[in-house]
């Protein structure tokens, strides 16, 4: 939450997305001493959603949550405000640009894009109406599912490492998989047929979401038996996989054909005062530490264009450089 203020002000730079890009942005912008402002869906993106990362330098292994809260806790301390708000327009006003959500505009001098990729949907009906009553995208608190029945849609890793790692909260599991084999790694295959409360539903998909003011029950067809079924449950969690969802920037900067976005060695797009980092980019290997190094250029790339912008010279960046 941020003041009222705050948010009435001209900020230097801000930031569409929380995860690993954009809070180091955030760290690096606000650090430099550019008034920085972050608008994000959620906290800490696909990182906070991952059970236990292992390739973080200087972390060993932590808890996806955790690394983030780490990130948060030092893009705050340098003065960056967040809100968590979903960015739906950029528009180009008079040399700044003007960030909208549904409830406010914010003005800025440049902007950096972090957006990273969304989970799919499931394609169905209500989706919306049940979002966050019931129907998730990430488990971020197991705590959450405790004693309660849940689905997880998808067969892939993070379908799979969910369902184990909520097994010892939820009572009762089912994991649904469109396909007649999961794409899980073997390990986590081989813990999942060991909890013997979660029922693995092959062959199926999930064609209707009922419920009132939140989320009661499912449908699922089951392709080969031609069968469906119905059960009671507290939750649904999807992880079908991840895509770029672009259309805040169709038109405002260049995409390649996967909808990813073009940047150069700087993290500049084809828009002047427009920068991007991390998985929303054209860059290779999607990963946290390159997600944040990404972020932290982006960041000093705004940087040299507000100050140059406001007639100011910028700092150096690299130690001992003479120029
Ligand atoms: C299951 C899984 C396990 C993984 N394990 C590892 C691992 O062990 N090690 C590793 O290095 N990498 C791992 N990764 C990859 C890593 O998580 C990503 O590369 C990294 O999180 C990308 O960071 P990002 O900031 O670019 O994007 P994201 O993490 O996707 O963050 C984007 C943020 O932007 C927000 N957002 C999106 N649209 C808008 C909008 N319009 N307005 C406002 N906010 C918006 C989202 O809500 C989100 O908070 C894993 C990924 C997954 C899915």
């Amino acid at each position: 939450m941020v003041d009222d203020d705050i948010l009435g002000m001209t900020y230097d730079v801000c930031i569409i997305g929380g995860g690993a890009a954009g809070l180091t942005a955030g760290i690096f912008a606000a650090r430099r001493g550019l008034t920085t402002i972050i608008l994000t869906k959620d906290f800490g993106g696909q990182t906070a959603s991952t059970a236990e990362i292992e390739n973080y330098p200087g972390f060993g292994r932590v808890e996806g949550l955790d690394l983030m809260k780490t990130f948060l806790d030092n893009a705050l301390s340098f003065g960056c405000a967040i809100v968590y708000e979903e960015a739906l327009s950029i528009q180009a006003v008079d040399g700044m640009y003007a960030c909208a959500t549904a409830a406010r505009t914010i003005e800025c001098l440049s902007v950096i894009l972090a957006f990273g990729k969304t989970p799919k949907s499931l394609g169905v009906s209500n989706e919306d109406v049940f979002f966050g009553k019931g129907l998730y995208y990430s488990a971020h608190d197991p705590e959450q599912f405790r004693d309660k029945t849940v689905v997880i849609v998808g067969g892939g890793n993070s379908a799979v490492q969910t369902a184990v790692r909520l097994s010892t909260f939820a009572k009762k599991m089912y994991v649904v998989h469109r396909r007649d084999v999961f794409r899980a790694e073997k390990v986590l295959l081989s813990r999942l047929d060991s909890i013997f409360h979660i029922e693995q539903i092959l062959n199926a998909h999930v064609t209707e979401l009922y419920g009132s003011d939140k989320l009661e029950g499912v449908r699922i067809e089951i392709s080969d038996k031609a069968e469906t079924k119905e059960w009671a449950v507290d939750a649904v969690i999807v992880h079908i996989g991840l895509e770029s969802k672009t259309a805040l920037v169709e038109g405002l900067v260049d995409l390649a054909i996967d909808k990813r976005i073009h940047i150069n060695a700087v993290c500049e797009t084809s828009r002047e005062g427009i920068f991007a980092a991390g998985d929303a980019t054209t860059v290779p290997y999607q990963q946290i530490v390159i997600s944040a190094g990404e972020g932290a250029k982006a960041a000093i790339s705004a940087y040299t264009y507000v100050q140059k912008k406001k007639g100011l010279r910028a700092l150096k960046v690299d130690w001992g450089f003479v120029g």
